[in-house]
């Protein structure tokens, strides 16, 4: 063999010898990642533990902030606020009643006709329309009288139908959900905005003032008989088709609680006492905090990178808005630390709220074989494409965790209420207490709401557990607002 020859294998078997080390250190290094993931995941897991035991501490906490808030304003994170609404729906209701509901971005308007016991919710319309974007951020006047033009047209549009008896002015409930100080069943001044509004002009002013003046402006003849929340809304709409109704969540987007509190049991309430006894409270839960809340590294950056850091924090572990936002935080975790998605990290993965909850949902309930729906969604939303079965499954386990963390602690809330109320234990009368849901994540998420289900019923026990029955009122923000208005109308008396 010459020296060239000699040379060539030389290089030949360093080649080979290098490629196949190359080979064992990615293999290593494959399962290594695989390893580091797993550890990853497990880290999360734990993080998210909410055990009973842990739980029954959330709901204590939540008990003690509860009765601070009922205590004095400002008492608590816990803004406890007193509605005015002590006259809850009974379902004996007559005559009809319009609702405005303003919450976002659409806005509807409603008339709905009420036949009394025997015949409940007779007939029910409504308008939707969205708020132009400009009209987010400039007057008061104008955006309220945008409002009020659309309740003029389905006023006018129903006029030869509907005619108002003389006299007797047309009554409406406002469903107004942003932060608001009430001062009467039908007065409230607006704390600020919330949800992308910025009107600075509105910000301290009547509500109910200015969109009565705004109705004036338009020509319409209409009497504000009630200013209430999408929360009190759907207790109100809860209560009319069942007096077992106490407490009223909402889980959509963001998350609040209203229940039916003793008026007695309410320091902070210098009023006469009601009739009734009773004053339905909006909690405002979403700014519940406890030590006890089981908050991960990926929850601190959510919070503090937020428009709102340090406040809704447990709104930020529990509603719509935020449980794809950490589920896509942990899965960057993943790419930037075990190249979870490949050697590069996927761009869309960086993106803030990329991923939704309902998409997250969909891959939390794909049942196919191959996990088809998590491998589309991946693609489509994320531009991952071709990842393994195996990794497939880890998203899915993902979701489970983010998920159950959030309907555990939600339950954890429930369960304080009951506490708080007196029905975490059964009385021997055989009493329901009947929990009114709305939200588009109770909704329709239904590996959440199942896990919500389950873990009232656990934390309440078997015999009391069977007494709390949940039931979803749809749109109990804008029915529950006429029936307010109705259980607040100027005429009851007459009727009397
Ligand atoms: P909002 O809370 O904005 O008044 P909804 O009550 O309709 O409106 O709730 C909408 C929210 O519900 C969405 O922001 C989303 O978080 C959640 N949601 C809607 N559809 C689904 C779904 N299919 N799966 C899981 N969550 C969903
Ligand atoms: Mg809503």
């Amino acid at each position: 063999m010459g020296k060239v020859a000699v040379g060539v294998a030389v290089i030949g078997t360093a080649a080979v010898v290098a490629a196949a080390a190359l080979l064992v250190r990615q293999r290593m290094k494959s399962s290594g990642r695989w390893a580091c993931a797993r550890a990853l995941v497990k880290e999360f897991e734990e993080k998210c533990g909410t055990p009973d035991a842990r739980l029954k501490q959330i709901a204590d906490a939540l008990t003690v902030e509860m009765h601070a808030g009922l205590a004095s304003e400002g008492g608590s994170k816990l803004k406890m606020l007193i509605s005015y609404v002590d006259n809850l729906p009974t379902g004996d209701e007559e005559g009809i009643f319009y609702a405005l509901d303003l919450g976002g971005t659409n806005f509807r308007v409603l008339r709905v006709e009420l036949g009394g016991r025997e015949r409940g919710v007779v007939h029910q319309e409504f308008a939707e329309a969205s708020i132009p974007p400009a009209l987010m951020s400039g007057s008061s006047d104008a955006l309220f009288d945008y409002i009020a033009e659309k309740l003029a047209a389905f006023v006018a549009d129903e006029e030869r139908i509907y005619e108002q008896p003389a006299g007797k002015e047309r009554e409406l409930g406002f469903t107004f959900s942003f932060p608001v100080m009430q001062n009467s069943i039908n007065s409230g001044t607006l704390i600020r905005w919330t949800k992308g509004f910025s009107i600075d002009d509105a910000v301290g002013q009547d509500v109910v003032v200015e969109i009565t003046k705004a109705l004036k402006r338009k020509g319409v003849d209409m009497r504000v008989a009630a200013l209430v929340n999408d929360t009190i809304g759907t207790l109100a709409g809860g209560r009319h088709s069942n007096p077992d109704v106490s407490v009223a969540v909402i889980l959509g987007t963001g998350s609040n609680a209203a229940y039916v509190e003793r008026a007695q049991a309410i320091p902070k309430w210098h009023g006469p006492l009601p009739k009734s006894g009773e004053m339905a409270i909006n909690m405002e839960w979403g700014n519940f905090r406890s030590s006890h809340l089981p908050l991960t590294e990926y929850d601190s950056a959510m919070d503090a990178e937020s428009l709102n850091p340090g406040e809704q924090i447990f709104e930020k572990l529990i509603s719509g808005m935020y449980l794809g936002e950490v589920l896509r935080r942990v899965l960057l975790r993943l790419a930037e630390e075990t190249c979870f998605f490949g050697d590069e990290v996927p761009a869309k993965l960086k993106s803030p709220f990329i991923l939704r909850t309902p998409e997250m949902s969909a891959m939390h309930h794909d049942t196919s074989a191959d996990l088809k729906v998590v491998d589309d969604k991946l693609r489509s939303i994320l531009e991952i494409s071709h990842t393994s079965l195996k990794k497939r499954r880890v998203v899915v386990e993902l979701c489970d965790i983010t998920a159950s963390r959030g309907a555990r602690l939600a339950a954890a809330g429930i369960f304080g209420v009951l506490k708080k109320t007196g029905k975490d234990v059964v009385k021997d009368n055989g009493e329901k207490t009947i929990i009114a849901m709305d939200g588009g994540l109770f909704e329709h998420y239904t590996e959440y709401r199942k896990c919500l289900e389950k873990t009232v019923f656990e934390l309440l026990g078997d015999t009391t557990g069977s007494s709390v029955v949940f039931q979803h009122y749809n749109d109990g923000s804008g029915i529950g607002a006429a029936l307010l208005a109705a259980s607040h109308s100027l005429y009851l008396e007459e009727k009397l």
